[in-house]
């Protein structure tokens, strides 16, 4: 990278500044404050961080190891010590123990604490162990040190997979056990690397973690339901459902809603930041939203399971959409503005639609 490497990560400049540009973006921030955020991000005195592991894939932090350009991962693990994580620090054994103990010790009160995982609390917890300790005991013992707690995923936000019904090793997230520190909870099976980098630059530029909603999330990253921004969301409106994977409703990009969808009822930024640094996510390539966020929606209800919401077809009174009818067929952007037609005439006590041609797939109405 030469002269443009900026962190010890080897991460150019013009990358640097595009992902502060995105996390200012994400944590709702003017665009003017990026300045003020890669400047916090170059100056912090690289906090404290202990990373614990406990019932999990580790698929949250091979989704931060993965993220591309820019990577996400070498600018997070440039503006924190990581000074602890199973599953990428060289040492073990009793080494690594020592490590974690000399991390505790000398930053007392200060080091953030990640925790990765479900907690198994049944049978006094012996269903998770790393080191001869138990998953309880390790995490109430370094939560006792921590200036504040991050976790990362839904098994440690609530339990997980492992908590789906019957439990059987009584898994909880951090929440139900650590009452007396700050905790912010970035759900997602994996969470968005982003979600974590936003948190920590929010922490690192304002020295205080992000304001949270009921569930210990952020509420810059979790604030709207992902059908809100989901670019299916034309297709809902007017009706126009998939019915099944790989026929022609799903083909046309239809609403995944009667596949299964809960992005109705799904809290998370999702379809606007996106994965993988080429703008996918699940419903962009075909797969329902799974509530991945939500603890009474993943493990707990069927993929495939609607959810019942109340008006998943707009009212006759709707201006129809002929979608995929004839030539090029029509743009979500121009659905979108038939609806708007169709409000419009709704306003001025105009009946001008029709109903929606019958038999045609996908465009039935819900039950
Ligand atoms: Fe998108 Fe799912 Fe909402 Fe349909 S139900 S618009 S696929 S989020």
């Amino acid at each position: 990278m030469g002269k443009e490497a900026v962190l010890r990560g080897g991460v150019s400049r013009r990358d640097f500044m595009k992902t502060c540009v995105a996390a200012t973006a994400i944590m709702g921030l003017p665009y003017s404050m990026h300045t003020k955020v890669a400047e916090a991000a170059q100056k912090a005195g690289r906090p404290p961080v202990i990373w614990l592991h406990f019932q999990e894939c580790t698929g949250c932090s091979e989704s931060l190891l993965r993220s591309g350009h820019p990577d996400v991962s070498e600018l997070i693990l440039d503006m924190i010590s990581l000074d602890y994580h199973e599953t990428l620090m060289v040492g073990s054994g009793h080494q690594a123990e020592q490590s974690l103990h000399d991390s505790m010790k000398a930053n007392h009160g200060k080091y953030i604490l990640v925790v990765e995982g479900g907690i198994p609390t049944k049978d006094n917890g012996i269903y998770c162990k790393v080191g001869g300790k138990t998953a309880v005991d390790s995490l109430t013992t370094a939560a006792e040190g921590a200036a504040a707690i991050i976790t990362i995923g839904t098994c440690a936000s609530y339990g997980g997979i492992q908590s789906a019904p019957p439990n059987p090793t009584g898994a909880v997230g951090v929440r139900d056990l650590i009452k007396n520190k700050p905790i912010v909870n970035i759900p997602g099976c994996p969470p968005n690397p982003y979600n974590f980098l936003s948190t920590v630059l929010y922490y690192l530029t304002f020295n205080k973690l992000p304001e949270l909603d009921a569930l210990g999330r952020p509420k810059f990253a979790y604030g709207r339901k992902i059908h809100e921004h989901c670019e299916r969301r034309p297709h809902f409106d007017a009706g126009r459902f998939a019915t099944a994977y790989g026929d022609k409703t799903h083909a046309e990009g239809y609403c995944l809603y009667k596949l299964g969808c809960k992005g109705p009822a799904t809290f998370a930024n999702c379809s606007v930041t996106r994965f993988n640094d080429v703008g996918v996510w699940p419903v962009s390539v075909g797969h329902p939203c799974i509530g991945c966020t939500e603890p009474d929606i993943l493990f707990k209800k069927p993929i495939a399971e609607k959810l019942q919401i109340h008006l998943p077809t707009p009212p006759d009174t709707y201006a129809p959409a002929e979608l995929g009818q004839k030539g090029p067929g029509v743009s979500p952007a121009a659905t979108g503005l038939v609806g708007l037609a169709g409000g419009v005439a709704l306003g001025a006590g105009a009946m001008l639609a029709k109903k929606l041609p019958s038999g045609e797939e996908g465009h039935e109405k819900h039950d």
